[in-house]
């Protein structure tokens, strides 16, 4: 890896960057309650009279700012849950807000709007980000037309985000002319084009090997702190969490536990999720070395809560 890839401009920064963040300031009303707030939220999927329920229930919330990763096995929801926080699919049931929307009460005009320009996306498949047929400087500037940046600017800002990334000499390649890494380090920079509020990646790292990965981190780790944009990012690689400060588990379409490191690539603390209403979920293999079942006795200590077994249970199995 080169200097390049740290991505943090080392001397004067080119203007074009303050427009990019005064930019996604203007993206949206100021969130309230956090940059993503989803509560109870469900995705039930409905194909030949089979019903999947992607999302059970989770919680989230991601405060303005943030870079987050959600991990979770394969199947445990993380896509559902991005398509819902892009705009590109809706939840069955719950609440979920992204910048201040509400993505329950949006019409079909309003999630246009909001997909163009509220948020970023990056997808796993390398290939689905960028246009074969453009350059890297064509790819970054065409979602620009849509978050209706003036005509005369793209190109300049174009250049200034690629400058940003460390990526300034990909600029005229097509994505046939660059690697795997090299076309998602372009994708993070299309994802910005429209200077979004939130930048939403799923799995970005999963078709490249670890050196690039690190390479896609600091791009998007760039993102977050030069341009403010918060980041979140899903994976099924527990790698992922020594890069950023939290992380967040989903199981079974739920969020279960979180962890938080002071520091990143220190250790973190795990935390179990304790959702608005005070559920909380036991790990299975505590209830299962305590032989806990259906029902527990709870006692309120000084300063923690205790969980026994209930009297009995043992004699019923
Ligand atoms: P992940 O990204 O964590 O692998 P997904 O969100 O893709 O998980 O999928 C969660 C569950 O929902 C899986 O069981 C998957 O098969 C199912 N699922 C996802 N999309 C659809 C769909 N369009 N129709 C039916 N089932 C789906
Ligand atoms: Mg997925």
């Amino acid at each position: 890896m080169g200097a390049e890839t740290v991505g943090v401009p080392a001397v004067s920064e080119p203007e074009g960057l303050d427009e990019l963040r005064r930019r996604a300031v203007a993206a949206g009303p100021p969130p309230v309650e956090g940059m993503v707030v989803c509560e109870n939220l469900m995705r039930i999927h409905r194909s030949e009279g089979v019903e999947v329920q992607a999302l059970q229930g989770l919680d989230l919330t991601v405060e303005d700012g943030e870079l987050i990763a959600v991990v979770g096995a394969s199947g445990s929801g993380k896509s559902t849950l991005l398509g819902i926080l892009a705009g590109l699919d809706v939840p069955t049931a719950g609440s979920a807000r992204v910048a201040g929307y509400d993505l329950l009460a949006m019409d079909k005009k309003e999630r246009l709007a909001f997909r163009r320009r509220t948020v970023g996306f990056v997808w796993q498949q390398t290939a689905r980000n960028l246009l074969p047929y453009l350059t890297a400087v064509e790819n970054v500037m065409l979602p620009m037309g849509y978050a209706r940046v003036p005509r005369r600017d793209r190109q300049r800002l174009a250049a200034d985000l690629l400058g940003m990334l460390g990526i300034a000499h990909l600029a005229g390649r097509r994505p046939a002319e660059m690697s795997g890494g090299e076309q998602q380090r372009v994708a993070i920079a299309v994802a910005n084009a429209n200077s979004p509020a939130l930048l939403l990646a799923d799995e970005p790292t999963g078709e490249l090997d670890s050196a690039t990965s690190e390479e896609i981190f600091a791009a998007l780790r760039s993102v977050n702190e030069e341009l403010g944009v918060t980041v979140l990012i899903v994976t099924h690689d527990p790698m992922v969490a020594q890069e950023v400060r939290r992380t967040v588990r989903i199981r079974n379409g739920r969020t279960s536990t979180e962890v938080l490191r002071p520091e990143r690539g220190e250790p973190g603390v795990e935390y179990a999720v304790l959702d608005r209403v005070g559920r909380l979920q036991l790990p299975q293999d505590f209830t299962e070395a305590l032989g806990l079942s259906r029902r527990v006795r709870l006692a309120l200590e000084e300063d923690h809560i205790g969980v026994w077994r209930a009297e009995g249970s043992e004699v019923r199995g």
